[in-house]
């Protein structure tokens, strides 16, 4: 049986170590957090994931919230005039297969008991540079899926594929029950708002059954980093209203009556979208190979970073298979993170293309979004897959074509 060890338990660690365990491989699994300590801990994540993000935990028979789980049904937006804090257009378009968002509180701790429960061995631990060379010493292959952890910073940054060396948005996440839901179908809900940032909420699942989560993304200096001072749940949930009713009064309106989930219902933090060598070799020159965020940490601006994670597992689950009973080399390793990247790279730049102030052909595929649903629908359904995005949404000819040729087709 081949011994594999991964570090992390997160979006792509787990499953990967769940699918690998259920195909007769010895995994172990190394994460410095509990099941419960998860479980009792703060919100990390929005994790809003589209329809083949969410099939690739099917495959796997993970899917156990699928019933519970409100579905997010479109994708809205609202691209705000900053001048007069008006609407200077609107749309919305249902996805073709819904979307969805479990709190990783609630899906972490579940599939960290189950991969117990299926045989796997679950180590409690901070995993650092020694602990590295140990687990390189006695396993076949050590994947370090670590997300955002210190730990990370050990893979080198691959400058030619990283935009930003600091961070591009001040996030804020907040839990909320009551807010007023959206007719006629739930979605991911938009705001645009030049120069300050960006506001989103959707439906999901959460520690006490099902919410709507806010996400905040300002713009660093501007009105919507404001985070600093909020110390306690009450003043993140007031912050949050106050925005809301001073920026985008529609969305104000929608939360007269919410609350916050829980008291671990908030987060606020902020951090480099960066891509890094997928790689680390240690000291006594074994490698560990790097995975989903610990490689590729998008901003949470376009909501793909969970997707991505789920995506890079099922591209490593199925080369780990592939590679049958050779040895996990270097070069296994560089092809197998290309296999991944050809996925990632568009989606890296396409949200990259939404932290920088918008190209005026952007402004203009939006705009005519509003005016032609056709466009509308296949933006929102890019979603799920954002290589659809190429060409058109990175190239201003391209994009001019690209909005004629669904014109034609709707006189058609
Ligand atoms: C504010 C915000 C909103 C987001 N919204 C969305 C969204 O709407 N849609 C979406 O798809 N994505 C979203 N994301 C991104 C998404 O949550 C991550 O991309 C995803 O969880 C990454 O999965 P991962 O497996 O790489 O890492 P993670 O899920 O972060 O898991 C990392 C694991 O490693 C463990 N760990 C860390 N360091 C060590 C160490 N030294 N030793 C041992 N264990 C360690 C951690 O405890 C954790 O278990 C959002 C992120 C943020 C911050």
């Amino acid at each position: 049986m081949r011994r594999i060890a991964i570090v992390g338990a997160g979006q792509s660690g787990l499953q990967l170590a769940l699918g690998l365990l259920d195909t007769g491989y010895d995994v172990t699994l190394l994460t410095n957090r509990t099941a419960d300590q998860i479980r009792d801990g703060k919100v990390m994540s929005s994790q809003c994931m589209f329809h083949t993000a969410l099939q690739t935990e099917r495959d796997l028979g993970l899917n156990f919230w699928e019933e519970q789980c409100p579905a997010v049904e479109g994708i809205g937006l609202n691209l705000i005039n900053p001048e007069t804090g008006d609407k200077a257009f609107s749309w919305s378009a249902r996805l073709e297969r819904y979307a969805q968002s479990v709190d990783q509180r609630v899906k972490m701790p579940y599939w960290i008991e189950e991969f117990q429960r299926r045989g796997g061995k679950l180590v409690i631990q901070d995993v650092g540079i020694a602990e590295l060379e140990v687990l390189a010493e006695d396993f076949e292959l050590v994947l370090l899926a670590a997300g955002k952890g210190e730990v990370v910073k050990q893979f080198e940054r691959d400058a030619q594929r990283s935009e930003f060396d600091q961070p591009q948005r001040a996030l804020a996440l907040t839990y909320v029950k009551g807010m007023q839901p959206l007719s006629p179908y739930s979605r991911v809900n938009f705001n645009i708002i030049p120069g300050v940032g960006e506001y989103f909420c959707f439906p999901a699942l959460t520690v006490n059954g099902p919410c709507d989560i806010m996400v905040f993304e300002g713009i660093p200096g501007g009105p919507m980093d404001c985070w600093q001072d909020v110390k306690s749940p009450e003043q993140h949930l007031a912050k949050s209203l106050e925005i809301l009713n001073t920026l985008l009064p529609w969305e104000g309106d929608r939360c007269k009556n919410v609350e916050l989930t829980d008291a671990g219902g908030y987060l606020a933090g902020r951090f480099a979208p960066t891509v890094r060598k997928p790689i680390l070799t240690l000291p006594s020159g074994k490698q560990v190979f790097g995975m989903a965020d610990a490689l590729v940490v998008n901003d949470p601006i376009t909501g793909q970073g969970s997707n991505n994670a789920a995506k890079c597992s099922k591209v490593y689950f199925e080369a780990i298979l592939a590679n049958d009973d050779q040895a996990f080399t270097e070069a296994w390793m560089q092809q197998t993170f290309e296999r991944y990247w050809d996925y990632a790279e568009t989606v890296v730049s396409w949200t990259n293309s939404l932290l920088a102030p918008p190209k005026p052909h952007m402004v203009e595929l939006l705009a005519a979004a509003s005016q032609n649903q056709s466009i509308a629908a296949e933006i929102a359904n890019n979603f799920d897959d954002p290589r659809q995005f190429a060409p058109w949404w990175f190239d201003a000819d391209q994009a001019q074509a690209f909005i004629e040729s669904k014109s034609l087709q709707s006189v058609a």
